[in-house]
């Protein structure tokens, strides 16, 4: 059985996941890169979720090209408008988006 570091609970009893998803202001912006290029730039993530399911939910989702740096998603062009509804797919809530 796996035990969450977090609260001491089984895993499958443990809402760590799911108040770090509650506190959290996800903010999506984008940013102008070399050559002219946009970025979309999704910040706000705790450290409590996974960052790297959700970027390649949304690189999946948007068909695009991504990284993560220092828990931030940087995505290659400008997705901003469109990743409301995916990021709630994902189980955040819509006041919690900043978009
Ligand atoms: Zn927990």
């Amino acid at each position: 059985m796996d035990i969450c570091p977090k609260c001491g609970l089984p895993t499958a009893a443990c809402v760590c996941g799911e108040i770090a998803k509650t506190q959290q202001r996800i903010e999506v912006k984008t940013e102008k890169r070399r050559f002219g290029k946009i970025s979309t730039i999704v910040s706000g993530f705790d450290d409590g979720v996974n960052i790297k399911e959700i970027a390649k939910t949304l690189k999946a989702k948007r068909a695009c090209g991504g990284t993560i740096k220092n828990h931030v998603i940087e995505l290659q062009g400008n997705h901003k408008g469109h990743l409301k509804p995916v990021l709630i797919s994902l189980g955040f809530s819509e006041e919690q988006i900043i978009e």
